[in-house]
């Protein structure tokens, strides 16, 4: 349930409402929106009746009942008003949502050594993107598979952020590895495979790191937003959705089926930013343009790209890695796309242009 005040209200009427509100058994939360404040009631609502509410004071324009299941993430929750995701990173601040230039993540899947990370993070620097992607502990299908060089990997990441000043996101699997994990990264990326990892939700939330939550192989939107809602009620509002494909029958041509009518359908249930990673969704380097242009004009705000200097021999997902050039021509072509859709950024593109040659487009591992 909400409650919406009326603008201009006097601040100690809004903490005499809360107080009046505390009676009830529910959690309250006071959301500060752009030009109204709302006041959040979760918990068992139905003993409570709207108009009683409505009674409490005169300054109070509405009081709503959430129907979804998930509340918090829900758009009615901020009474309509996107949420922004604001992380700090050495090059500044950026803002993941909806009224605000695209974000772009890109590197390789896997850190493999120091030359690749680095190497990698300078071309994702000189491209305009603003984050650094890398896993260190990685999910793979087969125990027999490349695991991640773990905590080594966190360091070389840490170097690429010193080099570069480029945020980084990087993946958590377990909650014994969260505290290191979060030294490191700007923003915890939570893996398809974990995305009903309730513990690991709860505990990654708690942190107060944005989280970057990745659609589940197979999971429906609202399981999906179900798993976002344990992290805000953890206490963390920080969190970015990203499709990535989900499973499908055709394995033969794609890996996944990127289901870019998430992005609509997003838009009417929630207000938390949404990212699109081509990669994943794809399986396959010489799609991911497309769909990266795709994603962008079905009006994504963010993008991850996986990007390796030598795809051959990469570690772990080579075939859907671009090249480094690959990835410097994607970022030159998706420039006047996102400009035409409102998403351009200031200069970073116009800068890449003028680093020329200098992009180390081949890179040896
Ligand atoms: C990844 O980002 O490298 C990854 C393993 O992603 P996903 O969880 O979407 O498979
Ligand atoms: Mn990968």
């Amino acid at each position: 349930m909400i409650v919406v005040i009326k603008s201009q209200t006097p601040a100690s009427e809004i903490e005499r409402i809360i107080q009046q509100l505390s009676q009830y058994p529910v959690t309250t939360e006071k959301i500060i929106g752009k030009d109204k404040v709302v006041i959040g009631l979760v918990g068992d609502t139905s003993v409570i009746h709207p108009e009683h509410v409505q009674q409490i004071s005169p300054f109070i324009e509405q009081v709503i009942r959430v129907k979804q299941p998930f509340k918090r993430v829900s758009l009615e929750y901020r009474y309509g008003e996107p949420s922004e995701v604001v992380v700090p990173t050495p090059n500044g601040l950026v803002t993941f949502g909806q009224n605000h230039p695209l974000v772009v993540v890109a590197g390789p899947c896997s850190v493999e050594n120091e030359e690749m990370i680095v190497e990698t993070a300078q071309v994702v620097k000189a491209t305009g993107a603003q984050f650094l992607r890398g896993g260190a502990y990685k999910p793979r299908s087969s125990p027999y598979a490349f695991q991640g060089h773990g905590e080594s990997a966190l360091s070389l990441l840490a170097k690429a952020r010193e080099v570069t000043g480029l945020g980084i996101i990087t993946e958590v699997m377990d909650t014994a590895d969260l505290d290191k994990v979060a030294e490191v990264a700007d923003v915890l990326q939570i893996g398809a495979r974990n995305m009903q990892n309730f513990s690991l939700l709860k505990k990654a939330g708690a942190t107060g790191k944005p989280i970057l939550l990745k659609r589940g192989l197979s999971a429906t939107i609202e399981e999906w937003l179900m798993a976002a809602e344990y992290i805000l009620a953890a206490g963390n509002p920080n969190v970015i959705l990203c499709e990535r494909g989900i499973r499908t029958f055709d394995k033969q041509y794609t890996r996944n089926t990127l289901d870019l009518s998430v992005v609509p359908v997003l838009r009417g249930l929630t207000h938390l930013p949404i990212m699109i990673d081509p990669s994943h969704a794809t399986g396959h380097s010489k799609y991911v343009p497309t769909m990266a242009k795709a994603a962008i004009a079905a009006g994504t705000d963010s993008l991850m790209i996986e990007v390796h200097p030598n795809p051959s021999k990469a570690l772990s997902d080579g075939p859907q890695s671009l090249t480094p050039a690959d990835f410097v021509e994607l970022m030159q072509e998706i420039a006047p796309l996102a400009q035409f859709f409102g998403r351009g950024t200031k200069s970073a593109f116009t800068s890449m242009t003028q680093f020329g040659t200098k992009i180390p487009f081949t890179v040896g591992v």
